[in-house]
């Protein structure tokens, strides 16, 4: 028996050798196998084509690609073929038409066939997964869970695309344009999705097929894209996050996003999308925290309002008296010999007075501000992310986009956490809505560092800046807003100041604002005050 190079399916000429003939073999694998050269001609089919399509290798050979497939198939199949031309395998997933009229779920894979200087056509092996595919229908099916199955190939090849440069250059290029995600998602064939994803979106199941993902992705859902973008660029294996989608009304639904990346086959087009529907928590979420800033807002009015009763009634007598000694200052100045002697004492007594009012309106704004504090040793990264979970929703509603550069092995700090959260809550929506008219980018900058034996937290953006009112911003009741208070960044230096620590607003290089907090890393205890305190509690 002599060789055959199956891809030509001639005689080459070989000596003849134990093996059984390579056709016959190729023919009974139950699997579609064919060659097709560089002008997309059929140059070889095995047998199994007659099993499937009804049609014998040999009509085949000699036939366009286009013409075997039918002209929407053909045009499906561009990204592939252009993949199998540079030399690379693509493999994918595909309702490959039956004879019989039906059509049945098929793994494909183009291998092409390299030759010294370039690729001189490509293998096409279709596996029938119909019988995996049922099973894995009736879980993807029978789920609570949303699945979209979607089609990648655009993204996967502007992934490769900066894949030279490395996960991070995608990752900066994405972040530079925002619309390059968009494009993204609006170019993202929708494969198929379960019954879930077509109840919780509006979406009949059949008519999901060939449409965009991008339709169902608000703007607000970009960032969480971006970075679904990044993990895969990075070759995570999964990514998860909570983002809004929208469904095929405009209705938005609130989603836990979850994504797995079958990275160890990165020819893989397909990815699938789990949804799960967490609007009613994110409701009560919300809710919640509503609750708490009318809380906190109560509560500073309450205190505010006990702050001005409390100055009245105690600068009243202060003041009572000074009208006294005026009076008096004055009639012994308007006698016919003025008593200098007792003006002068007057005079006196009226300073002394005016001290004490000062005195007194100091002494109960330290009462009025005086709160305890709950000092515990505290991670500052950990707080900022905690912090971050806390308003990501208002950060994504206002469209700002979080830059965290956040420098590792800090020493602790002991601070109140609820209060320094409050702070930085303060900084972050204060920044979110000083971006809010702007059409250009809406960036937030938050870093941490070390300076001496202080830690530094920057939080900057790029919005209009404060301007002349940088020297006011931390007055009481300095606010450019509607319906601002003016008491947020007061607060906040109170309680820096409170830690001993200081805070600072100063212009970004070319725009924006950039808030400094400087927060001391007090000397841990001295060695024993442990023992002590232990002696203590158990004595
Ligand atoms: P409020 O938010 O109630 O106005 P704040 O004390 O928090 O009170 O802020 C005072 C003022 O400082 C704001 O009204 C705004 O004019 C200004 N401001 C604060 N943060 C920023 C920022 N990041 N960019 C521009 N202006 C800011």
């Amino acid at each position: 028996m002599r060789g055959k190079d199956i891809s030509k399916g001639e005689d080459t000429g070989e000596d003849a050798h134990p093996l059984p003939d390579l056709r016959d073999l190729v023919d009974t694998v139950p699997a579609i196998m064919s060659y097709f050269d560089r002008n997309l001609i059929c140059r070889f089919a095995n047998a199994y084509h007659f099993g499937w399509y009804g049609r014998s290798p040999a009509t085949m050979v000699g036939r366009h690609l286009r013409e075997i497939i039918g002209e929407t198939d053909f045009e499906a199949r561009q990204p592939h073929i252009e993949r199998a031309f540079r030399g690379e395998t693509s493999a994918f997933e595909y309702r490959v038409p039956n004879h019989n009229g039906t059509s049945r779920v098929s793994a494909i894979r183009y291998v092409p066939k390299r030759i010294p200087g370039g690729v001189d056509g490509f293998y096409i092996l279709a596996f029938d997964v119909a019988s995996l595919h049922d099973r894995f229908q009736s879980i993807f099916d029978g789920t609570a869970v949303g699945f979209w199955m979607l089609d990648v190939t655009l993204a996967r090849a502007w992934i490769r695309e900066y894949g030279a440069e490395g996960p991070a250059a995608a990752a900066a290029a994405l972040s530079r344009h925002p619309s390059l995600v968009r494009m993204l998602l609006d170019a993202m064939p929708i494969i198929e999705i379960n019954h879930k994803a077509g109840s919780m979106f509006e979406l009949p199941v059949t008519q999901a097929t060939g449409m965009r993902f991008g339709t169902f992705c608000p703007d607000e859902s970009l960032a969480a894209f971006r970075e679904q973008l990044c993990a895969l660029a990075a070759g995570n294996r999964s990514f998860e996050t909570e983002t809004t989608l929208r469904t095929s009304t405009g209705r938005p639904v609130e989603v836990l996003l979850t994504c797995a990346f079958p990275n160890d086959d990165p020819g893989q087009s397909a990815i699938i999308i789990g949804t799960t529907d967490i609007s009613y928590r994110v409701a009560k979420e919300q809710e919640l925290v509503k609750t708490q800033a009318d809380l906190a807002h109560a509560l500073r009015v309450a205190t505010l309002g006990e702050m001005v009763v409390s100055i009245a009634h105690e600068v009243a007598q202060p003041l009572g008296a000074i009208v006294t000694d005026g009076a008096g200052a004055l009639r012994w100045l308007r006698r016919p010999e003025p008593d200098l002697k007792e003006v002068e004492e007057a005079l006196d007594r009226m300073i002394a007075e005016c001290n004490r009012a000062s005195a007194v309106i100091a002494r109960t704004k330290a009462l009025a501000m005086k709160q305890d504090f709950l000092k515990t040793d505290c991670d500052i990264n950990e707080l900022i992310e905690e912090t971050i979970s806390v308003v990501r929703r208002q950060l994504a509603s206002h469209e700002t986009q979080l830059f965290l550069d956040l420098q590792s092995d800090l020493p602790l700090l002991s601070v109140d956490r609820v209060q320094i959260q409050q702070v930085l809550i303060n900084l972050f929506l204060n920044a979110a809505q000083a971006m809010l008219s702007q059409s250009t980018a809406r960036h937030l900058r938050v870093a941490t560092g070390l300076i001496g034996s202080d830690i530094c937290i920057t939080v900057s953006d790029s919005g209009p800046g404060l301007g002349a009112d940088a020297e006011k911003a931390f007055d009481v009741f300095f606010t450019t807003k509607k319906s601002g208070m003016g008491m947020g960044l007061a607060i906040a230096k109170r309680i820096v100041e409170a830690h001993e620590g200081t805070i600072s607003v100063q212009p970004g290089e070319h725009h924006g604002a950039i808030f400094n907090i400087r927060l001391p890393v007090l000397p841990a205890p001295p060695e024993g005050q442990d023992v002590q305190e232990t002696t203590r509690l158990s004595g």
